[in-house]
């Protein structure tokens, strides 16, 4: 039942999320708060509070949540902040951005994925996402700019479309390569960018169709 839930979710956090160094009090209440369990299948949702990935069809997976909990403690995001997402899946992310800021958006290519995410956030009440299925390759000109983004599968090289709807001062996390891929942070400046590598990680390959 949800009571239990809830205490698995506390736990989740106590034994995997805090432990795995995320500090940012926002973050971590936030990671109290969203029913995991409600963005996986309810074949997998015995499991939605093991720190791990959950396939959630289509080949694709929900990501683990301490690395869902540190890409997004390293956005810094402000209440004020625009983000768009890349990689919508089952919408979880989105829901973890939502609790944070006034305004997200994001991007799934799977079409059902999309649709299925979007009424997973509009029965949990999440009013300040959009969902937009489609090709998040090439961003989302027309709503740009952003103070933070964040991509959630992998290219082999960060999207130039990406940097350039950075507003100044604003964030781009995202993972990079085919097999080993790096974890890396822009942060736009005035002067143009800076990137940092944070880590190594595994997502799905990010689908750029018109390669
Ligand atoms: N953030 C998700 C996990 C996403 S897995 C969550 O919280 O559940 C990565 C997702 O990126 C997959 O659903 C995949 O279909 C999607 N994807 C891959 N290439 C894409 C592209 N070019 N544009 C938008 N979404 C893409």
């Amino acid at each position: 039942m949800d009571s239990n839930r809830e205490i698995e979710r506390q736990r989740m956090v106590d034994q995997y999320i805090i432990p795995s160094g995320v500090k940012d009090p926002d973050v971590i209440a936030t990671m109290r708060r969203v029913p995991r369990h409600r963005f996986v299948p309810a074949l997998y949702s015995i499991f939605a509070y093991i720190d791990g990935p959950l396939p959630i069809g289509y080949s694709q997976t929900i990501s683990q949540p301490s690395l869902v909990a540190s890409m997004t403690e390293a956005l810094a995001l402000k209440k004020t902040d625009k983000v768009l997402e890349i990689g919508t899946g089952s919408g979880y992310q989105a829901a973890i951005l939502a609790e944070l800021v006034d305004k997200v958006l994001t991007i799934e290519i799977v079409e059902p994925l999309a649709r299925e995410a979007a009424q997973t956030l509009a029965e949990l009440g999440y009013k300040n996402v959009r969902v937009r299925a489609g090709d998040g390759y090439k961003g989302w000109p027309e709503e740009a700019p952003f103070n933070a983004i964040i991509v959630t599968a992998a290219p082999e090289q960060v999207p130039q479309a990406l940097l350039d709807q950075l507003a100044v001062g604003g964030r781009l996390i995202l993972p990079v390569g085919r097999d080993i891929q790096t974890l890396d942070l822009y942060h736009r400046t005035a002067e143009g960018y800076q990137r940092k590598t944070l880590t190594f990680v595994r997502f799905v390959p990010l689908v750029h169709p018109e390669k």
